[in-house]
């Protein structure tokens, strides 16, 4: 039997995080009942530097059950990295590790299928979501346009997936080898290798309190998305530079053929229009190159991912 390790990262959840504390132990309780997985195995929490009570009652279930573990990390680092820290911490400790968020917007009666495709030897099964009809239509239109652009960049990334995945001790191993800082896991995952399966699943509505995703970090995690897999923008620039440079022989031909016709004078508002649009494109560019530059800067630092504060993961039973 596996001790499985349940990773929950968590910020500011006050409102749902006893219910979820709820669901998952019962579903451990019956998959140790059922002798699925060991009576070592776990839910660990991992408080991404929330401002509520969060931690609080992180230490409260530690207390009232050894089921429940807690990590705190010293600030809030973004779902990514206080997902990396769980898993990290949780690789020692277990054989299969399941990641999932804290509001059970993921189906959590799926974590027996995991579990049975691990048995028969497939080290990351990944959790799909069947349908998104339950998202917002802005959610699902945010959400759907990411994939196809993935997908056009050539980024390999399981459509409808997120993070709610079980990986194997050996996987998680491999996934410790990769030091970027620019993480984003759904990316990283595939990079793996190893053998790999789905399971779908429903997804729900969040359980109680408000998305910790407001559209700016969403954005902003899609185009880290982006940019941490993909060089093709920049070779996109240079193909829009190519272009450009075609256009503007014609536009010189063009020029000449107006000089000699004596009618240079008209040629004001496409002079205008020329400047503005070559400027335009070029501070794009150099807009898209910066990217680049600046997570190498971030990469090159390497700093530290995340910095534990603190942990409560009590191991033997009590009594
Ligand atoms: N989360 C986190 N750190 C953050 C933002 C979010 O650990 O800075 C956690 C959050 O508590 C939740 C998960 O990441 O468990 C996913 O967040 P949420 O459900 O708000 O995102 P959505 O489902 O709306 O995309
Ligand atoms: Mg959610």
């Amino acid at each position: 039997m596996k001790t499985l390790y349940m990773v929950i990262p968590c910020y500011n959840e006050e409102e749902v995080l006893k219910d979820t504390a709820k669901e998952l132990k019962n579903k451990l309780e019956d998959l140790i009942s059922k002798k699925k997985i060991n009576k070592k195995s776990k839910i660990m929490f991992v408080n991404d530097g929330s401002k509520d009570r969060t931690w609080d009652i992180i230490c409260e279930l530690t207390k009232e059950d050894n089921i429940f573990a807690g990590l705190k990390l010293s600030r809030n680092r973004g779902h990514q990295n206080a997902l990396l820290a769980g898993l990290m911490y949780a690789k020692d400790k277990c054989d299969i590790a399941i990641s999932m968020d804290a509001d059970l917007q993921d189906d959590i009666n799926v974590i027996d299928e995991m579990i049975e495709q691990n048995n028969l030897g497939i080290d990351i099964v990944y959790g799909v979501r069947s349908s998104r009809k339950k998202d917002s239509f802005f959610k699902r239109f945010t959400a759907q346009s990411f994939y196809k652009l993935m997908k056009l960049l050539d980024v390999d990334i399981v459509y409808n997936h997120a993070d709610f995945r079980l990986m194997s001790k050996r996987s998680l191993e491999a996934l410790s080898e990769f030091k970027e800082v620019n993480l984003f896991l759904r990316g990283l995952v595939p990079l793996l290798g190893f053998k790999s399966s789905k399971v779908y699943y429903e997804r729900n509505k969040r359980l109680k309190g408000v998305s910790k995703y407001p559209l700016k970090k969403m954005l902003s995690f899609a185009f880290d998305g982006i940019t941490s897999f993909s060089v093709k923008p920049l070779r996109m620039i240079l193909g829009l530079g190519f272009i450009i440079l075609i256009g503007s022989i014609f536009i010189m031909i063009y020029s000449i053929v107006v000089k000699f016709l004596g009618q240079t004078v008209d040629g004001w508002t496409f002079i205008m229009l020329s400047i503005w649009f070559i400027g335009g494109v070029q501070m794009v560019s150099i807009g898209v190159i910066g990217e680049y530059i600046g997570k190498m800067y971030n990469e090159t630092k390497q700093r530290p991912r995340y910095i534990i504060e603190e942990v409560v993961d009590n191991n033997e039973k009590d009594n």
